[in-house]
């Protein structure tokens, strides 16, 4: 799908949202915090801006906050709660945003105090793997270029990429065809074209890919319990190169 001019500007705009939500969060993740009150700081920015929540009530069972905060071991979609911060942890947060019906959605992984040097270089070349599959947005490109960018940068680096979640299109729904791999499919898959806007999100772990679902149906973590580490941005495709929406 190819979104005209005015699409893009409202995406910018729910994109800056994201954007400022990331500042916030960052802020305020220090040993002794919440993660409740990571979400309760986000809602703040929510109502500042006059944005909706894309994650709040979506799926089944319905999504409780309007981040999700994931700890060490946790690839994704951890629910916020009376979960404290520790020195030493790593906490992925993702958020999301809706300005006049137009999403964005971004995720962020940093280090709560101090952290091992296996944690920061997880981190590193995660925010890295993310980097060098944007470079890979240009038009006329194809796009499972991204992914193999993704994967090239994490497995250099003694990593893996997560197989059964990946990125997506984006628009006038959260998650919209087609998917966004973090790997190489076996297929170039389709043509870039101005317009176009994705979520381009690499989770890379510290051990093996293999994932498990925990009994709250929504937190995702590593089937060997090794760290991991997650950063998103949305994107779109112009005449002139990527352009990051998911920034405030
Ligand atoms: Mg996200
Ligand atoms: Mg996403």
């Amino acid at each position: 799908m190819r979104r005209n001019s005015e699409e893009l500007a409202k995406m910018r705009r729910a994109g800056s949202v994201v954007g400022e939500m990331h500042e916030v969060t960052r802020a305020a993740a220090r040993p002794g915090t919440t993660t409740a009150a990571l979400d309760a700081a986000a809602r703040e920015v929510l109502k500042r801006r006059g944005a909706q929540s894309n994650f709040l009530h979506y799926g089944n069972p319905p999504f409780p906050a309007v981040i999700c905060t994931s700890l060490n071991g946790m690839i994704v979609h951890g629910i916020p709660g009376p979960l404290v911060l520790e020195e030493g942890d790593i906490l992925s947060i993702d958020c999301g945003a809706i300005i006049e019906g137009y999403h964005g959605d971004a995720a962020f992984t940093m280090a709560i105090g101090e952290v091992s040097a296996e944690a920061r270089r997880l981190i590193e070349v995660t925010e890295a793997s993310l980097f060098a599959g944007i470079d890979q947005m240009t038009v006329g490109n194809r796009l499972h270029e991204i992914g193999r960018a993704v994967q090239t940068v994490a497995e250099a680096a003694g990593f893996s990429v997560v197989r059964e979640y990946v990125g997506h299109a984006i628009g006038t729904a959260m998650h919209e065809e087609p998917q966004v791999p973090n790997y190489w499919p076996g297929s170039p898959g389709p043509t870039l074209k101005s317009g176009m806007v994705f979520a381009v999100e690499p989770m890379v772990n510290a051990g093996r890919p293999e994932t498990r679902m925990l009994d709250d149906h929504w937190s995702v973590v590593t089937a060997d319990g090794s760290l991991s580490a997650h950063f998103e941005h949305t994107i779109a495709i112009t005449e002139d190169g990527p352009e990051i929406f998911t920034v405030p």
